[in-house]
C-alpha cells in the first residue's frame, strides 16, 4: 500500500506535498476550533437551526455563538475554519498504517461468473483481451455508395450494380465505373476502397452522378481500426464500468469472471437509538447509521444479509456479532469507544475475535478498530454518523473492494483538484477530513465539522484532508477525495 499523501496544495512555489499520513500521529499537539466557525459577510439564507446556528448561502457557511466557544483561534471577522481537538492526546496509528494494516489482512474471495449486466462495478477476476478484431470487417460509415475512389472524378457517373445493406454479407463486388448503393454498417463490397456519402450524390436511374471528390478509405471503417484481436481490453483487477461491458458486449461476451461477491452484516449498538418511524421519547434519537452502512455498502456491491440493532446489554451484542461473524464483513457501529456502556471490544473478545487494531490518528472516527473473527473482516465504527462515514470510506471500503478482487489502485477514493473557497486551519494533533461541496472545480466546506453533525454531511460530495498543522488558505489549489 502506497504511503504517500493524498493532500497537496499548489502554491505560489508549485506543488507541495505536505507528507505521508504516517507522520501525523507524531505532530504536534495543539488546540483548534470547529469548522463551523466560519464568518462571512456575504448575505445568507438561514438553513440551520439550534445553538450553533448556521447560516449558508452561495456556498458560505457563517455561525453565531461565537462566545460558547473556547480556545478559538479565529478573528471575528477572518474568512477561516479552524478545528478543534475535544482531547489532545494523539492515537499511535496513523490513517496509511491502519489502511495498510487492514489490506493486509483481507484475502480476495474466489472469483466467479456473471452475466455482463451484473458485471457493473465489480471488479474482473483476470485480463481479458480481444478475441475480435473490431470492427469485425471493412464496413460503411454512411449511407451512400461503394465506390473506387480512382475512378470517381467530380462529374463522374457510374453504374450503379446493386445494393448492400447491413445485414448479411451478399458477397458483391465492383468494377471500375461501378458503384454500389451501401447503407452504413453494411460490409464493402470487393473492389470499393471508398464509400461517397448519398448527400453527395444524385441517383439518376441507374447511375449515380458524384458531385464531390472521393479519397481512398473514405467513410469505411477499417476492420480493426477501433480493436485487435489480441490486443488487451481489461486489466485482472480493474473496476468493470457501464462502457467496459458494452465492449465486452461487443465481443460477444454475455458473462465475465469477477471477483467473489461479498455477504455483509450491519449491527448497530445503542440505548439511545430508535428505529426511524417509531416515537422517540426523552432522551433518545433515531438509530441513522443503519441505513447509512447499509447504502454505502451496497453501492460498494455488496450483499448486506442483515442488519441488527442492539441495547447495549453485553449478551445482546454478543449473540449479534456472534451471528454475524458468519459473513465476510460485519459493520459495527457504535460502543467501540472507552465508555462502560461500549461492550463491543469485550464481546468480540467472548466470541473469540482477534482485534488488529483500535484507534487511528483521524478526526472524526479516532476510536475506530477492526479486527477478525475467523474469516470475517470486523469493522467496528464509532456512532457518530460522520465518524461512521468517514471511517468506512477510509477503511470499510477499501477491505471490501480488496475482497471483491480490486487491484490496488481502485482501492483509493477518487481524487479531484479543487480551488478552496474558505481557508482552513488545523491546529490540532489528528489530520482531519473536511466535509464540503465540490462543484466546478471548487471546494466549500459545509456546516458543522463536528462528528455528529449530519446536515453538513448531507450536502457534501467530498472531503478535503487537512493535515495536523495545515493552514490552507482561501483560494489555493487542493486535493479533494469524492466517492460519489
Ligand atoms: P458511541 O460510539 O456508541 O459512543 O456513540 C457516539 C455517539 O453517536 C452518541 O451520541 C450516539 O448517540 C451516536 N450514535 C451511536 N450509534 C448511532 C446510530 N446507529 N445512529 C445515530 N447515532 C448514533
Ligand atoms: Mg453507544
Amino acid at each position: 500500500m502506497s504511503k504517500t499523501s493524498i493532500y497537496r496544495i499548489i502554491g505560489e512555489g508549485g506543488i507541495r506535498t505536505l507528507g505521508s499520513l504516517l507522520d501525523y500521529g507524531a505532530l504536534a499537539k495543539r488546540c483548534f476550533r470547529p469548522l463551523s466557525h466560519l464568518t462571512n459577510s456575504a448575505g445568507c439564507e438561514n438553513m440551520g437551526s439550534g445553538d450553533a446556528r448556521q447560516r449558508w448561502a452561495d456556498g458560505v457557511i457563517r455561525c453565531k455563538n461565537e462566545s460558547r466557544r473556547r480556545n478559538s483561534f479565529v478573528r471575528e471577522n477572518q474568512v477561516d475554519a479552524r478545528v478543534q481537538p475535544k482531547n489532545a492526546r494523539a492515537p499511535v496509528i496513523s490513517v496509511d498504517e491502519a489502511l495498510a494494516r487492514i489490506v493486509a489482512n483481507v484475502r480476495r474471495l474466489p472469483p466467479r461468473e456473471v452475466a455482463l449486466l451484473d458485471a457493473v462495478d465489480r471488479f474482473a477476476a483476470r485480463d481479458v483481451s480481444a478475441g475480435l478484431s473490431l470492427p469485425p470487417f471493412d464496413n460503411s460509415s454512411m449511407d451512400g455508395y461503394a465506390v473506387m475512389a480512382a475512378s470517381c472524378a467530380i462529374g463522374t457517373r457510374l453504374k450503379v450494380v446493386g445494393e448492400q445493406a447491413a445485414g448479411p454479407d451478399r458477397s458483391l463486388s465492383i468494377q471500375p465505373g461501378e458503384a454500389l448503393r451501401i447503407l452504413t454498417g453494411a460490409p464493402l463490397p470487393a473492389g470499393a476502397d471508398a464509400v461517397i456519402m448519398q448527400e453527395e450524390t444524385e441517383r439518376e436511374g441507374n447511375e449515380v452522378l458524384l458531385k464531390a471528390e472521393v479519397r481512398p478509405g473514405e467513410f469505411v471503417r477499417q476492420r480493426g481500426g477501433d480493436v485487435t484481436e489480441g490486443q488487451k481490453l481489461l486489466a485482472a483487477g480493474e473496476r468493470v464500468r457501464t462502457q467496459t461491458v458494452a465492449l465486452l458486449a461487443a465481443q460477444g461476451m454475455s458473462s465475465l469472471q469477477v471477483g467473489g461477491e461479498v455477504q455483509a452484516t450491519v449491527v448497530s449498538t445503542g440505548d439511545e437509538l430508535v428505529a426511524p418511524g417509531s416515537p422517540l421519547r426523552a432522551g433518545q434519537i433515531y438509530e441513522s447509521n443503519s441505513i447509512l452502512l447499509q447504502t454505502m455498502l451496497t453501492n460498494c456491491g455488496v450483499d448486506v444479509v442483515s442488519v441488527t440493532h442492539c441495547q447495549d446489554r453485553a449478551e445482546e451484542i454478543e449473540a449479534a456479532l456472534r451471528a454475524g461473524a458468519r459473513c465476510d464483513v460485519m459493520v459495527i457501529t457504535g460502543g467501540v469507544s472507552v465508555g462502560a456502556h461500549d461492550l463491543v471490544k469485550p464481546a468480540l473478545a467472548k466470541i473469540g475475535a482477534t482485534l488488529d487494531l483500535w484507534k487511528v490518528a483521524v478526526k472524526p472516527g479516532k476510536p475506530f478498530l477492526f479486527g477478525r473473527a475467523n474469516e470475517c473482516a470486523v469493522f467496528g465504527l464509532p456512532g457518530n454518523p460522520i465518524s461512521a462515514f468517514v471511517t468506512f470510506l477510509l477503511f470499510v471500503r477499501p477491505a471490501i473492494f480488496k475482497l471483491m478482487g480490486a487491484d490496488d489502485a481502485e482501492l483509493r477514493l477518487p481524487e479531484s483538484t479543487a480551488r478552496l473557497r474558505i481557508a482552513v486551519h488545523n491546529d490540532g494533533a489528528r489530520p482531519h477530513y473536511v466535509r464540503g461541496s465540490l462543484r466546478h472545480g471548487s471546494f466549500t466546506p459545509v456546516g458543522l465539522q463536528e462528528s455528529h453533525a449530519l446536515f453538513g454531511l448531507s450536502r457534501s460530495n467530498a472531503l478535503l484532508l487537512a493535515p495536523s498543522g495545515a493552514e490552507i488558505a482561501a483560494g489555493e489549489l487542493v486535493t479533494v477525495s469524492t466517492w460519489e
